[in-house]
C-alpha cells in the first residue's frame, strides 16, 4: 500500500528542485491546480516503469535561521528518517566541494540505498566531470542534467532497481484512517484517548521499512482498524521537526497512505487557513473524510452553539460538503466512541459499487425533472453512465458533446446521485465523455 519514498539531498545550488520537478512531471501540475498546495512543493508522488513512488524535495525544508551546515545536516537528517532511498545531487559544473563532503559522510551511516546524481552535466564532453565524484565513496555516479532533462532516465532505472519487490505486499482487511490536523488541535490526545478505551485491543504496533509507527486496533465489534501515524506524534526534538512545511509534508504522506482522513479542528482557536491547505490536499487525493472538531468541552455552548460552527464549517470548507462533522472533547472522552463505526461507514462509501441499471434509473429520473441544458438550439443529450471506479466512486456519462455539460448541471447531478445512494463521507468523481 505505502509507496517508497524517495528523498532528494544536497548542498544548496546543485539542482536539487529542478530534478525533483522534472521527475515528478505531469503529476505535479494536477497537484499545482490545488490553491495553496503550490507553493509547498516538496513532496510528490511520481511514476517511473510501472512504479509508484513519492519523493521528498529536502531543499524546500528551509530550517530558520540555522547556520549553512547544521540546515543542510537537518535536511539529510529527515531524508534518513524519512525516505527508502537517497538521491544525492552535486554539481558537475562546480565540481566536489566541501559541503557534498559533509552529506555523503552523513549518508555512510546509513543501510538505505543511495544513489549519486552529478547534475549540470548539460552535454556529452562534460561527462569527464563526474570521475571526481568517485572520491564522495558512494558508488557509481549518474550525469544528469536537470534543466535539459538528460539522463534522468537512467538515474531512475538505478533508483526503481532498489525498490522491494511489490509481491511484498499483502491484502489487509484493516481500515487505514488517519488524523490530520495542525499542531496543537489535539490530535494525540485524540488517539491517545481512542487507543486507551478500555474495550479496544491495540493488537501491534508495526515498523516498516521506514520505521513508520501504525497502530493496529480492533473494536468491540471486531472491526480492525490501522492508524497511520501521523505528525507531532514522534520525531521531537529534530531540528526540522516544528518547520511547517515539514508539518504539511508528513500530513501529505499520512493522507496518501490512508483511506479514510480524519481532519481535526479546533473548536477553541477557530479554523486557520492552514486548516484549509491541508484538506485541500485530501480532498484532492480523493480519500474518504470526516471533519472532528475537538476541544468541544472548552467552549461556552448554548442550543445555537452547535449549528452555527456546523454553518462556519460548510461556509469555510464548500469543497467538503460530503463529510460528516462530529464535535467531540479529547479530554472528557465526548462523542470519541463514534469515531471508529463512522470510519467504517465512510470507508464503505468509498469503495461503494453501484450496478449500472441503477445507476441509469437514477440519471433519467433526474433528465426528467430537469431537462438538460443547451446552446445555440443543440441540446446536451445524456446517453448512459457507469462507475468505473471505486475510492473514491468514479462515474463516467456518456453524453453527445461535452462542451454542452455545464458545471452547474454536473453538481445537479452529482446530487441527484447522492440522494439516490449513500455516499456520506466521500467525493464521486463524474467523468464526461463524448460518445463517438
Ligand atoms: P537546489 O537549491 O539544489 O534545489 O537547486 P535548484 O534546482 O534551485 O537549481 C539551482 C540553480 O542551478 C538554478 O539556477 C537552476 O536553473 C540551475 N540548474 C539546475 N539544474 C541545472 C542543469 O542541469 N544545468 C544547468 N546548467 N543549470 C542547472
Ligand atoms: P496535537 O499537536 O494536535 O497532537 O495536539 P495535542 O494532542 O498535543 O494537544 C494540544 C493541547 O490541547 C494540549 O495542551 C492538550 O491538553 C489540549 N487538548 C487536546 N484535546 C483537548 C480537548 O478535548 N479539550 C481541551 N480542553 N484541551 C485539549
Amino acid at each position: 500500500m505505502a509507496a517508497p519514498i524517495v528523498a532528494i539531498v544536497g548542498r544548496p545550488n546543485v539542482g536539487k528542485s529542478t530534478i525533483f520537478n522534472r521527475m515528478a512531471g505531469e503529476r505535479i501540475a494536477i497537484v499545482e491546480d490545488m490553491p495553496g498546495v503550490t507553493r509547498d512543493r516538496l513532496y510528490a508522488s511520481a511514476e517511473w516503469l510501472n512504479y509508484d513512488f513519492r519523493m521528498i524535495d529536502t531543499g524546500g525544508i528551509e530550517i530558520g535561521d540555522a547556520p549553512f551546515l547544521a540546515e543542510i545536516r537537518g535536511q539529510v537528517e529527515l531524508a534518513l528518517d524519512e525516505a527508502d532511498l537517497i538521491v544525492m545531487v552535486v554539481s558537475g559544473r562546480e565540481g566536489l566541494t566541501e559541503a557534498d563532503e559533509v552529506v555523503a559522510k552523513m549518508l555512510y551511516k546509513t543501510d538505505k540505498p543511495v544513489v549519486l546524481a552529478v547534475n549540470k552535466v548539460d552535454n556529452p564532453e562534460m561527462r569527464n566531470d563526474i570521475y571526481d565524484f568517485y572520491a564522495l565513496g558512494l558508488g557509481d555516479p549518474f550525469p544528469v542534467s536537470g534543466s535539459h532533462g538528460i539522463g534522468l532516465g537512467d538515474l531512475l532505472d538505478e533508483v526503481v532497481k532498489h525498490f522491494p519487490d511489490e509481491a511484498a505486499e499483502q491484502e489487509d482487511e484493516a481500515i487505514r484512517f488517519s488524523i490530520i490536523g495542525r499542531p496543537n488541535v489535539g490530535k494525540s490526545s485524540i488517539v491517545n484517548a481512542m487507543l486507551g478505551e478500555k474495550r479496544v485491543i491495540v493488537s501491534d504496533i508495526e515498523g516498516t521499512t521506514r520505521d513508520a509507527i501504525d497502530t493496529r486496533f480492533v473494536t468491540p465489534d471486531g472491526d480492525e482498524f490501522v492508524m497511520v501515524d501521523t505528525a507531532g506524534m514522534r520525531k521531537r526534538g529534530k531540528i526540522y521537526e516544528n518547520t511547517e512545511k515539514y508539518s504539511v509534508m508528513r500530513a501529505m504522506k499520512a493522507i496518501d497512505d490512508s483511506n479514510v482522513i480524519l481532519m481535526v479542528l479546533d473548536a477553541e482557536a477557530g479554523i486557520r487557513e492552514q486548516d484549509k491547505h491541508v484538506a485541500g490536499f485530501a480532498h484532492d487525493a480523493g480519500r474518504a473524510m470526516i471533519i472532528v472538531v475537538n476541544k468541544w468541552d472548552a467552549i461556552e455552548k448554548d442550543d445555537h452553539t452547535m449549528s452555527d460552527f456546523e454553518n462556519l464549517i460548510r461556509d469555510e470548507f464548500k469543497f467538503l460538503d460530503y463529510a460528516p462533522i462530529v464535535f467531540v472533547s479529547a479530554k472528557t472522552g465526548q462523542r470519541l466512541d463514534r469515531l471508529p463505526q463512522l470510519v467504517k461507514d465512510v470507508d464503505d462509501n468509498h469503495r461503494k459499487r453501484i450496478g449500472s441499471s441503477t445507476l441509469n434509473d437514477v440519471i433519467m429520473d433526474a433528465i426528467a425533472i430537469n431537462p438538460t441544458p443547451s446552446d445555440n438550439g443543440r441540446r446536451l443529450r445524456v446517453y448512459y453512465a457507469t462507475q468505473v471506479a471505486v475510492q473514491p466512486p468514479t462515474f463516467v456519462i456518456f453524453v453527445n458533446d461535452v462542451e454542452l455539460m455545464h458545471f452547474s448541471y454536473e453538481r445537479f447531478l452529482e446530487n441527484k446521485i447522492r440522494e439516490a445512494f449513500d455516499f456520506t463521507g466521500t467525493p464521486i468523481k463524474l467523468i464526461v465523455r463524448a460518445r463517438k
